[in-house]
């Protein structure tokens, strides 16, 4: 195989977006072109430059990373013997240049898949072809957010249509919406091992009315929603079926496609079973994570809008309207009663957990109710605390000084012995590496925002305290909490002799204004004598900018009203780059936190949630924010020794680093839902 036919094999596999290594060849193809086209292999290498494919060096790189991709196609699997695993999901946080996610589930979502991959799980994941993806963000004059929904060509991406089997025709099958058969084809994109399969009815076989259900995320009503879940659960199932993936577990994250329960429920009805059979069948083999801390939040359908989706389905299955309707309530004769698609996962499921041992504890606060038989602590919902895929999450320098310094890979199994090569780490090596890392994200942000809609001046300086705060601009993550003191806040910014700097990105939901409001009132701030160039808004926050804060800043902020965070990752990503947690005590954070590896905002978890006044918590909370900065985080940064080094700061960053890595990973993650939900022991 030549150079080009190398590159182009690898570019078909998204493990590429997993190897620095390989991502650096695509950039240094057509560096510009990559650039434009957010990172896209396919796109650099159809523009290549000649002089790069041709060079010699160039090509025994080519020769290397091909030689990995190989191997780690051909490697065995880690777990034995584990179960045929089908995976569904509304959205997927892949790379940047698709942008088929939304926020933290997807990006969950995408992880879990590439972790399932990296231990050879036999694993299939489904979702929806989201041509116009979630949206993008620019700003008018006033920094209002404005949202265009940019095409996803197919042809310039690895993903390729799914044809029957033998032909050369899209497989298709069908779904019915209300009484209407509406007809869904797929696409496939190769994550390692993984097939990836994303739904799509954006083609001519249906009626215009059908066509849009697949193109955008979180967009339209309830109406729309409904239509988008039967499209995922009922057509996801089917499309299995047609594609003859054989599964012994079926896992849905979320409610969104817990349709997908009712569609084997039917399978079992049509082929004979009565139904306590039936039912016992579907939840042997189905597992269901709630990540929803907030009750209005779970998906819930009107019985009129209910009926009316699901007449089609209800023709085809073998259960009166009410059995139906359910599997979606709590009550299941209180005809007003709404379908919850949460109450459908947990009745239809054999187990079900929560994305951390709080966001647990508040789903079985929850749901009690429909366990009347039950103590608060027996209702059947566990935990299993998400974790990040190192190799997606850690940035290519931070890899190849772990690399060298460590006694082993670290991005394997828990194993602490592999960071007892930290200790043999000078002080001195370790603050260069943090350094480096806080320059290259400054370089990145002055780069960045020179093509932003939203006017950005950073004056940012290479040696200062630099705060990151990034995630959706969900109102109850209270981005602009740090600023509820306009006097206390501009003390911390303006101290000439401890500079601090504060990096934000995110984008809120199109229909929220009260998110932009916020977006908006930071932008003002960041244009105020005393905080220009300091407190900086980074405009279009993807997987690329997630990667560069979190891997730059020396602090992560992160400040939701309790218990909001069903897990929160991205602070998980900051701890293999040396960063510390500076966050409320929510989502995995009680986990993490042992005193020593970064601070908490707020009071201790209580195990009671749900009574704070907003009002009095955002308060206390900004409060203890403020006294975490005046009195810990910034003198730590700045109290340094005769050689200039922030001795405490560097033995606080080894212990976040040992200690929140491994434990906090993917790897980690979905080993335990192999051992706690996917193998099914009869228990
Ligand atoms: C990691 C990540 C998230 C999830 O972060 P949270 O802490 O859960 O808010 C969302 N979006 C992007 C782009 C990310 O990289």
């Amino acid at each position: 195989m030549n150079t080009r036919d190398k590159l182009q094999s690898i570019a078909i596999n998204l493990w590429w977006s997993w190897s620095p290594e390989a991502r650096s060849l695509f950039h240094r193809l057509n560096p510009e072109v990559f650039r434009t086209s957010g990172n896209n292999p396919q796109a650099a290498l159809a523009l290549a430059q000649d002089e790069v494919l041709n060079d010699p060096d160039f090509q025994d790189e080519v020769d290397t990373v091909y030689d990995e991709y190989m191997s780690y196609m051909d490697r065995d699997p880690e777990i034995a013997d584990a179960p045929n695993i089908s995976y569904f999901c509304m959205e997927y946080g892949i790379h940047e240049s698709m942008s088929l996610y939304s926020g933290g589930l997807g990006v969950l979502a995408g992880d879990h898949s590439k972790a399932a991959s990296d231990l050879g799980l036999p694993f299939t994941a489904i979702g929806l072809f989201l041509r116009e993806g979630y949206f993008e963000q620019s700003f008018n004059a006033n920094g209002w957010q404005q949202s265009t929904y940019p095409v996803l060509d197919p042809a310039k991406h690895p993903i390729s249509l799914v044809t029957g089997r033998g032909g050369s025709d899209p497989l298709t099958v069908t779904v019915h919406i209300g009484t209407q058969p509406v007809h869904v084809r797929a696409w496939k994109l190769n994550l390692g091992h993984t097939d990836l399969y994303l739904l799509d009815t954006d083609f001519d076989a249906n009626p215009e009315e059908f066509r849009p259900l697949t193109r955008r995320l979180y967009q339209g009503g309830d109406h729309q929603r409904i239509r988008q879940e039967l499209i995922l659960g009922v057509g996801g199932l089917r499309l299995l079926r047609a594609l003859g993936v054989e599964s012994d577990v079926y896992h849905a994250n979320e409610g969104h496609c817990a349709f997908l329960m009712l569609e084997l429920l039917r399978e079992r009805l049509d082929a004979g079973d009565d139904l306590d059979a039936a039912e016992d069948w579907v939840r042997d083999k189905s597992v269901f994570t709630t990540h929803t801390p907030v009750m209005a939040g779970h998906d819930h359908f009107d019985p009129g809008l209910f009926s009316e989706a699901m007449a089609g389905f209800q023709d085809e299955i073998d259960l009166s309207h009410n059995q139906l309707l359910s599997y979606g309530r709590v009550d299941p004769d209180d005809p007003e009663e709404t379908f919850t698609m949460t109450v459908l996962g947990l009745k239809l499921s054999r187990a079900a957990n929560g994305v951390s041992k709080l966001n647990g504890h508040v789903a079985r606060q929850q749901w009690e109710d429909l366990y009347p038989d039950r103590e608060l602590d027996e209702v059947p919902i566990d935990a299993i605390t998400n974790g990040v895929h190192l190799p997606t999450w850690t940035a290519g320098p931070a890899r190849d000084f772990l690399e060298e310094h460590l006694d082993g890979d670290f991005t394997e199994r828990q194993d602490p012995k592999v960071w007892d090569g930290l200790d043999d780490v000078s002080d001195d090596t370790l603050w260069d590496y943090r350094s480096s890392l806080r320059k290259r994200l400054i370089e990145f942000v002055e780069a960045h925002v020179q093509g932003q809609s939203l006017p950005m001046q950073p004056e940012l300086d290479p040696e200062a305290l630099t705060i990151g705060f990034a995630r959706r601009f969900a109102t109850y993550k209270r981005a602009p909490l740090i600023f509820r003191d306009r006097e206390r806040a501009r003390a911390l910014f303006t101290d000439p002799d401890r500079p601090i700097q504060l990096i934000y990105a995110g984008k809120a939901h199109p229909q929220d204004d009260a998110g932009k409001e916020f977006i908006q009132r930071i932008y003002e701030i960041s244009q105020l004598e005393d905080f220009k160039g300091k407190v900086i808004f980074l405009e279009g926050y993807d997987m690329e900018i997630g990667r560069m804060l979190t891997s730059g800043c020396d602090v992560w902020l992160n400040n939701p009203r309790r218990p909001k965070e069903a897990s929160g990752t991205s602070g998980q990503k900051v701890a293999a780059h040396g960063g510390l947690n500076l966050s409320v005590l929510d989502g995995w954070w009680p986990e993490g936190y042992n005193g020593h590896n970064g601070w908490a905002i707020g009071p201790e978890p209580t195990g009671d949630y749900g009574e704070a006044d907003p009002e009095v918590q955002d308060e206390q909370d900004a409060e203890s924010l403020y006294t975490q900065l005046e009195e810990e985080v910034i003198p730590t940064f700045y109290d340094r020794n005769a050689d200039g080094l922030p001795t405490e700061w560097i033995s606080m960053m080894r212990d976040a680093m040992t200690g929140l890595t491994a434990p906090f990973s993917a790897k980690r993650m979905v080993i335990d839902y192999v051992e706690e939900m996917y193998r099914n022991d009869g228990s």
